[in-house]
């Protein structure tokens, strides 16, 4: 096919009833417009690797930052983003917050680009002039919302230049609805084109291959010292910790696609466990957390690995005591409430727990699935709720219900712990951020919270101190003491209401 028979299907995006379409328009408008330019296929698809809930829209971070800090992860691998200018930037800025130190390429557009379909055309440059295989093993082309909604074909591209590997994916808001989800996306295609060239040939084997030992492949960005917690339980079953997804290079992949088993430590990358089933290997849910965590999974990768179950027993003597005592000597005596949008909330919750917190509940912005099924069921066991897809609604009705003694949750539910002056922990900051598994991961949760329960009465001080300044819409810096205005508020909001059914009636036409 040749670049004349792409039929472009453009939005109107200059239809005045549209007005502000793009980052605006609503999901469902992106949707329908996606649809109509061809991308069912791959909305279905998502639909249906990443089941919505009530949280099926973003309320946090733009999705398309979880793959594209996944490709900016890997060695040899170039970035482009095709997206609004505004998204890009966003996406761009926090890349390099997080210390990305890679360039992010970018094709811009503009609404008679968009509409022609000359962006395909720019695009399908770009990739050429930067397809350099001294510099690059692969690109990765990340159609954002508008793109994805304007049907830009990526599966036109080839599928390699000069040996460069050539990856196009969609990761529209409105179609995944995590950022945590996104990384499986970027994760699964990669997987995906890492099996299909195992399976038309041999394939370079990754410098840093183990070859002593059956190798279990981890599902999962973990903190830098887990591997070695798992690598230390693995160890007695004759096992070792093997290649952690997303990876750092290419070759990774084909170790990855090797593994003995794979270790879903993180329970939603669902397009990557299909890739590896497609690989048959068997899946493992959960992780080895605390103590009844770390004694079923070795029981789980035994049972998949097919060890003998006295040299299971044995792992089991060897590291439970030393897990039992470390979360005894350092206990957490408090209420906790407990969100995150990491994928590893269920986790913290068990470790919690088994460190003597009382958690009321624990939210997670993913979906359940067959990999978190074991954590919920522990933890309902224990009297905790499980929310999957919580929203931030959920977290606060959480909040108020429980009134916990630390809150561990999203940057908005943090700021309302805060103040009502709850203590209150970021999960992706300080709690994600630290070991969690095996003897290691123990105690490692019980300094921080224990650490951030002692700012209570620090909290309540603040509290009196700014006891009588404004709050909501008498917050800020006034000439002279704000007066409420109910009437005003309420007859705005009538005009915003009557704004959006307009809105909505003009979108149904
Ligand atoms: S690409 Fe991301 S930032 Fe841009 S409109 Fe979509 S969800 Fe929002």
């Amino acid at each position: 096919m040749s670049l004349n028979d792409i039929e472009a299907v453009p939005v109107n995006f200059t239809d005045p009833s549209r007005e502000g379409a793009g980052c605006h328009a609503g999901k469902d408008v992106l949707l329908d417009a996606a649809k109509a330019a061809g991308k069912s296929d791959i909305l279905d698809k998502y639909a249906q690797t990443y089941p919505a809930g009530p949280h099926d829209q973003p309320q946090s971070m733009c999705p398309a930052f979880g793959s594209l800090r996944v490709g900016l992860r890997m060695e040899r691998t170039a970035t482009i983003l095709s997206g609004s200018a505004c998204c890009v930037y966003g996406l761009t800025f926090t890349s390099h917050f997080y210390g990305a130190r890679r360039t992010v390429g970018y094709v811009p557009f503009d609404s008679e680009t968009l509409v022609t379909g000359k962006l395909f055309e720019d695009i399908r440059e770009a990739t050429y002039k930067l397809a350099d295989p001294d510099k690059y093993d692969t690109i990765i082309i990340t159609n954002l919302c508008v793109p994805t909604a304007s049907g830009v074909p990526l599966d036109l591209l080839p599928d390699q230049i000069n040996g460069v590997r050539i990856i196009g994916i969609d990761v529209p808001g409105f179609g995944v609805p995590t950022h945590a989800e996104a990384k499986d996306v970027l994760a699964g295609a990669m997987l995906k084109y890492a099996r299909t060239e195992v399976e038309q040939g041999p394939v370079s084997a990754p410098a840093n291959r183990r070859k002593d030992l059956p190798a279990i492949t981890i599902l999962g960005e973990l903190f830098p010292a887990d591997p070695m917690s798992l690598g230390m339980l693995l160890e007695p079953l004759d096992l070792a910790c093997g290649t952690v997804v997303p990876t750092r290079q290419w070759r990774e992949l084909y170790s990855a696609l090797d593994g003995a088993a794979v270790a879903a430590i993180h329970p939603f990358y669902s397009a990557s466990v299909c890739e590896f089933q497609k690989a048959g290997r068997t899946i493992v849910g959960s992780a080895p957390v605390g103590s009844d965590g770390t004694a079923d999974w070795l029981d789980s990768i035994g049972e998949a690995c097919g060890i003998a179950s006295s040299k299971i027993a044995a792992a089991k003597n060897q590291f439970l005591p030393m897990i039992k005592e470390t979360l005894t000597s350092a206990p957490i005596d408090a209420r906790l409430i407990i969100s995150g949008y990491e994928g590893s909330e269920l986790l913290v919750a068990r470790l919690a727990v088994e460190s003597g917190a009382h958690v009321h509940y624990v939210g997670t912005a993913c979906p359940a699935t067959p990999w978190s099924a074991s954590d919920a069921q522990w933890l309902e066991n224990k009297g905790v709720v499980v929310k999957f897809r919580a929203s931030l609604e959920d977290d606060l009705a959480a909040l108020n219900e429980y009134k916990p003694d630390l809150a561990i949750g999203t940057t908005p539910l943090v700021q309302e712990a805060k103040s009502r002056a709850i203590p209150a922990l970021y999960f992706t900051n300080l709690i994600s951020a630290r070991p969690l598994m095996g003897v290691i991961g123990a105690g490692s949760i019980a300094q921080v919270i224990n650490a951030a329960l002692k700012n209570r009465d620090r909290f309540a001080q603040m509290k009196e101190f700014f006891d009588g300044v404004g709050e909501g819409d008498t917050a800020g810096i006034w000439e002279q003491k704000p007066v409420a205005r109910p009437e005003f508020s309420a007859q705005y909001a009538k005009k915003l209401a009557k704004q959006a059914d307009q809105r909505k009636s003009t979108a149904t036409q």
